[in-house]
């Protein structure tokens, strides 16, 4: 070694000495579970933790290429799932802080991080000699003796190679990296279009006469939307925390079209933000990716690693439901007409009139609302009510343990054991809105499950909600909505603490995409059964029991247009669907397209000059190209399952017992279909979810 590479040595050695020093991500935790220390990590422990960690899993994964030996299951395909643990030590407090307790300091450090990251993991998943040895296992897979879990490893890891053109020539190689390019840049700029569009559209109103209806802490809202632009009066605008009531509520008709129609015809005017081209060339771009990687269409591509398997599974589900729905929605459209023409109404009702005339009669038929219900669940309460459900289900018991650090003093922490009283997971709930904590509710993983040898690893996960406040006055008084949203929470975390799986990559939530959300929504059967409620809803002051008046209240009010609003999901599912199963680029126009792709799903008017397509963010720039019919396939899981409990009982252990165990144990591991069928007996069907609806009656 010369003396100018020595020095150098040193010098790098020293640097990673000195970051490494009271850096607590390059220690054991000495916490309880080995729960992550919060109140030792800083932020400036991130980027060195971060460097460090990359560097060690790139080490690990050139050892496994490097390895003289025969690439076999062992050797390649399990000693990668075991690489980057240091890297998933680290990451996953980062992520999780970023969505729930950030700093300015915080998201710069995402800022320079992130593309650290991509860069580190591309490298990985497009390394050639990696791939040539996941390969050589891959195409003796039907020669070796591996466990179902073994073998879906094997095939993930595979196609998460494959599916990123590692089969492809040279050549090809280009070309696929030049597409992805473009679809990403066109994505971006899709979406920063909707964005612009949305946030430049505002609408000053200074005649307090034409607000009439809104409810006055909606006027309030508008009030402050207009003081912040520094002008007098109510501004209004296209954001859905704005479009949603003022649409509901606004009594005037003219008002309404305006704002309806500047919202239905976003980024397809003509001018800058203009989304029409960027439609046809992401569409056509997702084509030619599916073409190139060997399929026919985009959906062929997508849904190979989906429970749906393929379009015609997915068109078959949404036939039949539009064929079960239609006629439904048909009639709420007949008597939401003739309701809006006995309040004087004479004209046949469009879209912007809808959920006016809608709310309106929603009133009138069932007089139930939020501030009835919310002194029945104060979160105290609801919090026993939900875990005890767990209790009664699964035997789990919820202790909580002040001695696990939390990273902000308003979050729990729990010790969550199983029928035994062997130690099952943690529990980390945080319920309340804070600055820098973004908004919506979610369940994560701090450490998911897998075995580490022959030990058990079990998982660490957080729920986090948004929910109202404690004031000097009152508790925190849940609404009927978030109490179906900490079920909602609270199953997922069911999915990722109950899970006994030997891949950390396959256990718990890991789970396909259309797959995912049965152990969640499942969760919200519960919310309107009497049996459930009257164990926990009490009213905070008086102490009584919630009627049942009120539940049988809740639960036809959950039907009302139900019809009509699964069409509307319906329409988009078919949309989206048209869209990616196009087996030629599409060049023509956008209305045109989406004319023929929704028709069968129109039940107000069309109206000229507005289209879906091109403010469609879920799937033109989120992650829902092919997967918008996700929604309705988890919900017509979600009922089918939970018929077994309503016609067994809804606490029935036997039922619990074998969800438990074939669903919400196994994880990824399976085909979702396999998994499913073994608890339910055979494929689902569309009838639970027609009889929740209300669209059949016995
Ligand atoms: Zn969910």
């Amino acid at each position: 070694m010369s003396q100018k590479k020595t020095i150098l040595f040193m010098s790098t050695l020293a640097l990673a000495l000195t970051a490494m020093a009271g850096n607590p991500f390059f220690e054991t935790y000495k916490t309880p579970h080995q729960t992550i220390p919060f109140i030792e990590i800083k932020t400036e422990h991130f980027l060195p933790a971060f460097e460090v960690a990359m560097k060690k899993h790139s080490e690990e994964v050139a050892a496994i290429i490097n390895n003289p030996q025969v690439p076999t299951f062992e050797n390649t395909i399990e000693a990668l799932e075991h690489t980057g643990t240091l890297l998933t030590k680290v990451s996953s407090p980062f992520y999780n802080l970023l969505s729930s307790e950030t700093t300015d300091e915080l998201q710069d450090l995402a800022e320079k991080i992130s593309p650290l990251v991509t860069e580190h993991s591309n490298s990985i998943r497009l390394n050639e000699k990696l791939f040539a040895r996941v390969k050589a296992v891959y195409l003796q897979k039907d020669n070796l003796k591996l466990s179902p879990e073994q073998k879906m490893l094997l095939k993930d890891t595979y196609e998460g190679f494959t599916n990123n053109g590692a089969n492809l020539s040279d050549a090809d190689k280009a070309i696929y990296r030049e597409l992805s390019k473009d679809l990403s840049l066109l994505s971006l700029q899709y979406g920063q279009n909707v964005l612009k569009e949305t946030n430049n559209y505002s609408l000053l109103i200074s005649d307090k006469t034409l607000l009439s209806g809104l409810p006055s802490d909606f006027m309030d809202v508008l009030a402050s939307n207009a003081k912040k632009a520094g002008k007098e009066g109510w501004l209004l605008n296209l954001k859905a925390t704005c479009y949603v009531p003022f649409m509901k509520y606004s009594e005037n008709r003219d008002l309404r079209r305006e704002i309806y129609m500047a919202n239905a015809s976003k980024c397809m005017g003509g001018g800058e933000y203009d989304n029409r081209e960027n439609v046809r060339k992401i569409a056509n771009t997702r084509l030619k990716i599916a073409k190139l990687l060997g399929y026919k269409s985009f959906s062929e591509y997508e849904l190979i690693d989906r429970m749906a398997e393929n379009k015609k599974n997915v068109y078959n589900l949404l036939d039949k439901l539009l064929l079960a729905y239609k006629p439904e929605a048909e009639k709420e459209y007949s008597e939401v007409q003739d309701f809006a023409n006995k309040k004087g109404a004479y004209f046949k009702i469009q879209p912007w009139d809808w959920s006016y005339y809608s709310e309106k009669l929603k009133d009138e038929k069932y007089s139930v609302n939020d501030e009835m219900l919310k002194p029945y669940f104060e979160l105290e309460n609801v919090k026993k009510g939900v875990f005890g459900l767990a209790t009664r289900l699964y035997g789990i018991k919820f202790r909580k343990n002040t001695k696990i650090p939390v990273y902000n003093p308003e979050v729990e922490a729990y010790d969550v054991t199983d029928e035994n009283g062997k130690y099952l997971a943690v529990l980390y709930t945080d319920f309340h809105p804070r600055d820098g904590k973004r908004a919506g509710a979610w369940m994560n993983d701090f450490k998911a499950q897998s075995m580490i040898g022959k030990m058990d690893s079990r998982p660490q996960v957080t729920v986090v909600m948004n929910f109202t406040r404690p004031t000097e006055t009152k508790p925190a008084l849940l609404t009927y909505d978030e109490l179906k949203t900490f079920l909602h929470e609270f199953g997922h975390s069911l999915h990722g603490m109950l899970t006994k799986c030997t891949y950390e990559s396959l256990s718990g939530t890991n789970v396909y995409r259309d797959f995912v959300e049965l152990p969640s929504q499942i969760m919200e059967n519960w919310a309107s059964e009497k049996e459930f409620l009257d164990g926990f809803a009490t009213h905070y002051q008086t102490g009584e029991k919630i009627p049942v008046e009120l539940i049988q209240k809740i639960k036809a009010s959950e039907n009302f247009n139900n019809a009509y609003s699964c069409l509307r999901q319906l329409s988009f599912c078919y949309l989206d669907m048209s869209w990616h199963s196009l087996e030629t680029p599409y060049e023509g126009d956008i209305i045109d397209f989406e004319k023929e792709a929704m028709a069968s799903t129109q039940i107000l008017p069309m109206i000229p000059n507005t289209a879906m397509s091109t403010s469609f963010n879920h799937i033109f720039s989120g992650g829902y190209a092919a997967g918008y019919y996700s929604y309705k396939w988890a919900e017509v899981l979600d009922a089918d399952a939970f018929s077994v409990f309503s016609s067994k009982g809804i606490f029935d252990k036997k039922t619990a017992d074998s969800f438990r165990e074939n669903i919400l144990l196994k994880g990824g591991t399976e085909h979702p279909m396999v998994l499913y069928k073994r608890f339910r007996g055979q494929e689902p069907t569309i009838d639970a979810i027609l009889k929740r609806d209300g669209i059949i009656r016995n």
